[in-house]
């Protein structure tokens, strides 16, 4: 076949002009934002989760060829977001679910808006010498399927926003059916953020009525790369199950030892402040007292002193009868009592208190169900021990093995050191309210997905990576 000359030409005129085209669009600035139309926005939310899947896969295609600094951009305007509607998110938690406190709940919001990582979390690994440079670095997973507990609703959908994104990915959330608003609220909230930040709609996604089938289509759907489940027992092991990589940010029961060396009246007010913030709501708050007989009663004195009102071991066998539910000679926690008010459940025992009253203390034996049982309600239960060997034991045992957290109040390194290697936990507090583990009051970063079970510990953005090794052999090396 003869190709004519200016047939040649016109061919060379057009690679030309692609090479030129090409070049440009390269150099453009991205604007991800013309792409979606946020005036039919759903911003997120869609009836089936297959659609919030959808979404999340194309959206993803987007975050994935985004710089590191837009992905900063967004997480910037996340933070501004989470820290103006800090009120309005603790209301209609608090409202919705029934649980917790708005003032508490406020300052969870905050805290999350400050301290959880972003982009800078996320570090690249490097060996270079004779043999050339080698790099690891940390990408995303694509599309990561996060369930999220009725107990810190919007706080963790916004903390795993936050680490996710600044990691590459989508989210698709699959929220506790009771707290749905709220969830919606703040899958609404990431998504505005992402738009007038210049990236796309459906960064995170979720289903306007999440349900268990939702959930177990999100586990095992083909595109999903990674579950995130925070919540008790049940959605862990399902997450588990699922045949993929999965992080299991599971239930605890923490104890906090108290030995004789304790600086006894601070120790009582921390654990009273630990314990009845957002009305023990938080996996990692003091759920049981491990005292030695020693300082035991001035340590419960002090807890009086500190807003708890004493119950006696009568009044302690008829709150089990309240906060429990016996099916079949079945116990199962009565759900209308989580997260309430230390003096509401006082009222239910009939006994009438001031509002001021923000936990209730016992002391009791360490097989009592509302000492071994996770209750998340501002009840503390004291188990009097003869020395710290003994609490040692009943601390483990208590802890049920989650390998969550435990707290210990102590001025004897010794001590410390053994419970802390013993216990073996994700968190252990010292001579502190337990939420100084989460950056609040102690150092550190924050976060709400707690990998307990997968023992990842305390997730950020850099736990929703994945490892990818690039080597070039003999060059690059400057040495
Ligand atoms: P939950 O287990 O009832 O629900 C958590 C989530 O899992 C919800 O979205 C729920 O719909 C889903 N789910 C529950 N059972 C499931 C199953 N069998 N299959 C699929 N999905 C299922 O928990 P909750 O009451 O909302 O939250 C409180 C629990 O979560 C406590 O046990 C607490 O310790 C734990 N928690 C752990 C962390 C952590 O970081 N480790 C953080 C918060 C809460």
């Amino acid at each position: 076949m003869s190709v004519k000359e200016n047939d040649i030409e016109m061919i060379v005129k057009q690679v030309l002009l692609n090479i030129q085209n090409v070049s440009k669009s390269a150099s453009k600035p991205l604007n991800l934002f013309k792409s979606s139309n946020p005036l039919n926005s759903t911003l997120g939310v869609f009836d089936d989760i297959n659609d919030a899947i959808e979404a999340a896969i194309v959206a993803q295609k987007k975050v994935k060829i985004m710089t590191i600094e837009q992905r900063e951009a967004i997480i910037k305007k996340i933070r501004e977001k989470t820290i103006q509607n800090a009120k309005e998110l603790a209301r209609l938690g608090v409202e919705e679910t029934g649980m917790g406190r708005v003032d508490h709940k406020i300052l969870k919001h905050q805290l999350l808006a400050n301290k959880t990582p972003g982009t800078e979390d996320i570090k690249t690994l490097a060996w270079s010498g004779d043999r050339g440079l080698t790099l690891v670095e940390m990408g995303p997973f694509g599309v990561i399927g996060s369930i999220t507990p009725s107990t810190n609703p919007s706080e963790t959908i916004l903390c795993n926003s936050i680490g996710m994104i600044a990691a590459g990915n989508t989210v698709v959330f699959n929220a506790h059916p009771s707290s749905n608003k709220v969830a919606i609220m703040a899958v609404k909230i990431v998504n505005e953020a992402s738009i007038e930040a210049g990236g796309p709609e459906n960064i995170v996604t979720t289903v306007s009525s999440p349900t268990l089938e939702s959930c177990n289509i999100l586990m095992k759907h083909k595109d999903i790369a990674l579950i995130a489940a925070t919540g008790g027992p049940g959605v862990v092991t399902a997450a588990l199950s699922s045949g993929k990589r999965a992080i299991g940010a599971g239930a605890g029961n923490p104890p906090v030892v108290v030995d004789e060396t304790a600086d006894i009246p601070k120790a009582a007010k921390d654990i009273i402040d630990g314990a009845s913030f957002d009305n023990n709501l938080p996996c990692i708050a003091e759920k049981e007292v491990v005292a030695v007989k020693e300082i035991v009663d001035e340590l419960m004195y002090y807890m009086v002193q500190n807003g708890a009102y004493e119950i006696t071991s009568e009044e302690a066998t008829n709150l089990t009868k309240i906060v429990f539910i016996e099916n079949s000679g079945r116990r199962s926690l009565n759900r209308d009592w989580v997260g309430k008010d230390a003096y509401k459940i006082l009222r239910a025992l009939g006994i009438e208190v001031s509002e001021d009253i923000r936990c209730i203390i016992f002391k009791g034996a360490k097989d009592h169900p509302l000492i071994a049982e996770e209750l998340m309600m501002p009840i503390l239960g004291v188990v009097e021990v003869e020395n710290f060997d003994e609490a040692v034991e009943v601390a483990k045992d208590l802890e049920h093995g989650n390998r969550h957290s435990a707290h210990m109040h102590s001025r004897n390194l010794s001590n410390l050191t053994r419970l802390s290697r013993e216990i073996d936990t994700a968190i252990f507090v010292k001579n502190a309210p337990s939420y100084a583990a989460l950056g609040f009051g102690g150092e550190g970063y924050c976060t709400f997905t707690i990998a307990s079970r997968t023992g990842e510990g305390l997730t950020s953005a850099k736990t929703f990576t994945k490892s990818r090794r690039c080597v070039l052999a003999d060059g690059l090396s400057i040495r």
